[in-house]
């Protein structure tokens, strides 16, 4: 066996801990990255990017077939697209891959050491890892613990042959005639609203009463109107109760007792995620848990001395920015920085149809008596228009008495994009006056953001 010591040992390689990893190095802290699969995590590996790629080719794709049924643009093809999906799948490993690379150079560069393997603790500060036939003791003087999350899987519907998550669907190289997606959240919707531009058929089941049941109905009506007009088979208040004997079909009940059976190549179970804690030795550290989180302070300390914890393991938002960001700050804690993690808001981001996003506080988190709520529609703004892209907002909710903007909400084609723009906002404390009074470029969606902040003003141009 071999032994080695560090000042600083992070576990995972995703977002939160390959940031953490390249932080430290950069603060010339001695730091060793154990990772067990690829560098990159779930975000690079198998969720935000390549299901971001592979709604990327669904666009393509159906712009092609838009243009076969006859497009209202005048741009025709003679014969409907053919898609090699095998191809696609190559293409969106193609981009993983590159981007995996890259975050090898970074660490190289960081003088970080990369060790391959899954690490085990023995105790707070000691673990364990089997890499390339070797075994390896790790003790550091301080320990990142970083090791992310897995999909939920429901006991009805156990993962394997046609139930996948989305790690499973984001790898079939032949397209589901039929594809049930059980869970209507943003992981489900995305890849169902791909596939459904692919060509599949697809229905969705969701416990509650709505899609996306955690954004506020302004911003899931349109959604929710794209999958119906797209001929994607909502089933709410339903749950999905398993297999048919045969397995060709997903038996789906409603609240009434009625039982429905969709068919199914595909079941993607897509009903949350949960952090990593199992199978690493977590029962040897005394580390106090937030439910099935392990428990940290808001500088991500731990119960325990100089154990860190960070990204998709120690709580909601389950995003990888929310992981950077906390991966960042703990570095240049132990660096000897002051830091505390108390973002202003942090941005979330649907790559549905229309795409959604949604930062700091909605109308109803706000207090109605105390905000202003201004709305402005992509009906009225230009660049939405020309891009076929009428059916949007931006709604900004501000204080009423200092007219400091504290939460966006927004729909529409693009919309991601202005994520930051709505973000740097509030964490710059701007108020309407602010934003209402910075020239905005024409054309572009931005526009709908200076307008909303004129509205809130009391004088919009456009509406
Ligand atoms: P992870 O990325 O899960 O990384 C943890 C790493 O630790 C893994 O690589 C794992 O192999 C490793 N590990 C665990 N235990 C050990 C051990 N004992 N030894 C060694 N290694 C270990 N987020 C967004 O912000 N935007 C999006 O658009 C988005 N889209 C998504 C789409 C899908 C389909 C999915 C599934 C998720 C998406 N997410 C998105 C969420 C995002 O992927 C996670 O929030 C993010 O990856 C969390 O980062 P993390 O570093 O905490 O954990």
């Amino acid at each position: 066996m071999t032994e080695i010591t560090t000042k600083v040992l992070v576990v995972g390689g995703g977002p939160g801990g390959y940031v953490a990893a390249i932080r430290c190095g950069q603060l010339g802290l001695e730091t060793i990255l154990v990772e067990g699969d690829r560098l990159g995590g779930t975000c690079l590996i198998r969720g935000c990017i390549p299901s971001k790629a592979l709604i990327h080719a669904a666009d393509e794709y159906s712009a092609v077939a838009r243009a076969y049924d006859g497009s209202r643009l005048g741009i025709g093809v003679r014969s409907p697209p053919e898609l090699d999906l095998g191809q696609t799948i190559q293409w969106k490993d193609g981009v993983v891959g590159k981007l995996n690379a890259g975050v090898a150079t970074l660490l190289r560069k960081a003088k970080v050491r990369v060790i391959n393997g899954w690490a085990h603790f023995s105790d707070g500060k000691t673990c364990t890892v089997e890499s390339d036939g070797e075994t390896v003791a790790i003790r550091a003087e301080h320990v990142i613990l970083a090791n992310g999350s897995m999909p939920v899987e429901i006991p009805s519907l156990p993962f394997g042959g046609k139930i996948v998550s989305s790690e499973g669907l984001l790898a079939v190289t032949e397209l589901p005639r039929n594809l049930v997606v059980v869970g209507a959240g943003y992981i489900g919707l995305e890849l169902g609203t791909a596939f459904r531009k692919l060509g599949s058929q697809v229905a969705v089941i969701e416990q509650l009463g709505k899609v996306l049941p955690l954004y506020d109905d302004a911003l899931s009506a349109p959604v929710d109107n794209w999958l119906r007009t797209h001929g994607v088979g909502l089933h709410l208040n339903s749950s999905a109760k398993g297999m048919s004997a045969d397995g060709s079909t997903l038996l789906v009940q409603d609240t009434g007792g009625v039982v429905t059976e969709l068919p199914a190549d595909k079941v993607l179970v897509a009903v949350g995620r949960k952090p990593r804690v199992d199978g690493w030795g977590i029962e040897n550290m005394a580390l106090n848990r937030n439910g099935r989180f392990v428990a940290i302070d808001e500088q991500c300390a731990t119960s325990m001395k100089n154990v860190w914890a960070i990204g998709d393991l120690v709580g909601e938002p389950m995003l990888a920015h929310k992981a950077s960001a906390q991966g960042e700050m703990v570095a240049e804690i132990i660096s000897g920085k002051r830091r505390r993690f108390a973002p202003l808001a942090i941005p979330a981001v649907c790559f549905t149809e229309p795409e959604i996003v949604s930062v700091g506080l909605s109308p109803s988190d706000a207090g109605a008596a105390d905000t202003i709520v201004s709305m402005f529609p992509f009906a009225a703004n230009g660049r939405a228009l020309s891009m076929e892209g009428g059916d949007g907002f931006v709604r900004i909710v501000s204080d009423r008495a200092t007219q400091r903007i504290v939460g966006v909400q927004a729909a529409g084609v693009h919309i991601s994009e202005l994520a930051s723009s709505f973000t740097q906002a509030i964490g710059m404390q701007a108020s309407l006056e602010d934003i209402g009074s910075i020239i905005h470029a024409h054309p572009t969606l931005g526009e709908a953001f200076h307008e909303a902040s004129l509205k809130g003003l009391g004088h919009a141009i456009h509406i």
